[in-house]
């Protein structure tokens, strides 16, 4: 059974059949899934997706397949997290971390959408997939083409982190790194998406590949209890992801799942790459394209395709949108691992680095739900703080050298904790 009617143009609403199209015609306006929320309503209920496995596919009836899935059965339903140290630090009274830095199988939020696209590639009879990636996607195309059994052309610009260089090829992959910036890999890839028979998951595919983006705020949703947050930080390359996270709550409450709420929307940037935030801070009616000059490579995309409209959403919501430079963005992965234990990438300290900006200016209040977006893992993009971090203390393997090096780390630490200093006194 479908709950899909078509695709549809987002700004002249012109209907289209289900097939790997992302352009309209008639206006060139982008593509979007168009669902009959009448017939989810109908279907749809919190204890029907409280009986499902805990993955993306528990709300499969707001997805845009037709048959049941096949890649990516087990993405998704990545922890919630409470966070009381990081709002100690913060002066926050309720904050959330949803950590897609541990999605499987790729530890990003992307392996939400690449699990859409290719279940939806593989409806179509696809057997090859593509992309344009900043380096997550290409790491979760490169896994689940491999795991859905479908051959895999990925594009990347040539200077990511290594570790998701490596964390694509390992999967034996056909990767292509050209010499430019993503907006010319993107030029590129929609010239090859025209030529090869190919399904690219964020080009002609796009349409069902963004929706897979909604499952991050399902859950969120379903893990408060059933209600959406006052206000919800995401971090913004392309745009989408945030335009997504406004339509799965619209959807939630559509259908009746939860009350309305008033969610306002956050965007995050970094400020080597800000296009939309600067836009939108200036009151521009359309975004700047820009040279992306950032540690936060994962967001830089200079030309973003979904940029009006998460300017829109943020508008609409009465939320807002900043941008952090490359320290802050470092500060903010510190600041969470230290208060959390959870070690994101840098797209995650944008997003740490931009709430805490946007509750200093007083945008953000204090004592209100706050869920922050952290989308993507550290051990990805060590390159950026292997500077910041402190380095190990080598020592032989003697126990007087230990000793020495105790009493020298108490005293750094301005005496220690009591516990250490009875400890010490013990073996004295
Ligand atoms: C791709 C990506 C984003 C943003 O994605 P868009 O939907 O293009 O805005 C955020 N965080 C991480 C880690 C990403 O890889
Ligand atoms: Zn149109």
């Amino acid at each position: 059974m479908s709950f899909v009617k078509g695709l549809k143009c987002k700004e002249c609403g012109e209907v289209y059949p289900k097939e790997a199209l992302h352009v309209c015609d008639m206006c060139f306006g982008p593509l979007e899934a168009a669902y009959d929320y009448e017939k989810i309503k109908g279907a749809l209920s919190k204890e029907l997706i409280e009986s499902r496995g805990h993955n993306i596919w528990r709300y499969k009836e707001l997805l845009p397949i037709d048959e049941e899935p096949t890649v990516g059965l087990k993405v998704g339903y990545t922890p919630l997290i409470r966070a009381h140290n990081l709002g100690n630090a913060l002066g926050l009274s309720e904050i959330y971390i949803k950590n897609d830095g541990v999605c499987f199988p790729t530890l990003s939020f992307k392996d939400r959408v690449v699990s859409v696209a290719l279940s939806k590639a593989k409806e179509f009879g696809y057997d090859t997939a593509a992309c344009a990636s900043t380096g997550n996607l290409a790491n979760s195309v490169a896994a689940l083409s491999r795991a859905g059994n479908l051959k895999n052309y990925i594009f990347i610009p040539y200077d990511l982190e290594q570790a998701k260089i490596v964390g694509t090829t390992v999967y034996g992959a056909n990767l292509i790194g050209i010499n430019g910036a993503y907006d010319d890999v993107n030029r590129l890839c929609s010239e090859v998406a025209g030529k090869f028979g190919w399904a690219f998951v964020n080009i002609n595919m796009r349409p069902y590949y963004a929706e897979g983006s909604k499952s991050l705020a399902f859950e969120v949703m379903e893990q408060l209890g059933w209600r959406s947050p006052k206000h919800f930080v995401v971090p913004m390359a392309s745009g989408s992801l945030l335009t997504k996270v406004w339509k799965a709550i619209k959807e939630f409450e559509t259908i009746g799942l939860i009350e309305e709420t008033g969610t306002k929307i956050y965007g995050a940037q970094a400020k080597g790459c800000s296009p939309i935030t600067t836009a939108l801070k200036n009151k521009w009616e359309i975004f700047k394209p820009v040279k992306p000059d950032t540690i936060a490579k994962s967001l830089a995309i200079g030309t973003p395709a979904d940029g009006f409209y998460a300017m829109q959403v943020m508008n609409q919501s009465g939320g807002w949108g900043e941008d952090v430079a490359d320290q802050e963005i470092i500060d903010g992965i510190k600041l969470l691992a230290e208060t959390e234990g959870i070690f994101t990438e840098t797209a995650g300290g944008v997003t740490i680095a931009v709430t805490k900006k946007l509750v200093e200016q007083g945008v953000l209040p204090k004592d209100e739900s706050i869920v922050l977006a952290i989308t993507g893992n550290g051990l990805k993009t060590q390159e950026a703080i292997t500077n910041d971090v402190s380095q190990p203390h080598i020592i032989d393997a003697n126990l007087e050298e230990f000793e020495e090096l105790y009493d020298r780390l108490n005293n750094e630490n301005q005496g220690g904790s009591e516990d250490a200093i009875s400890a010490h006194s013990n073996t004295a």
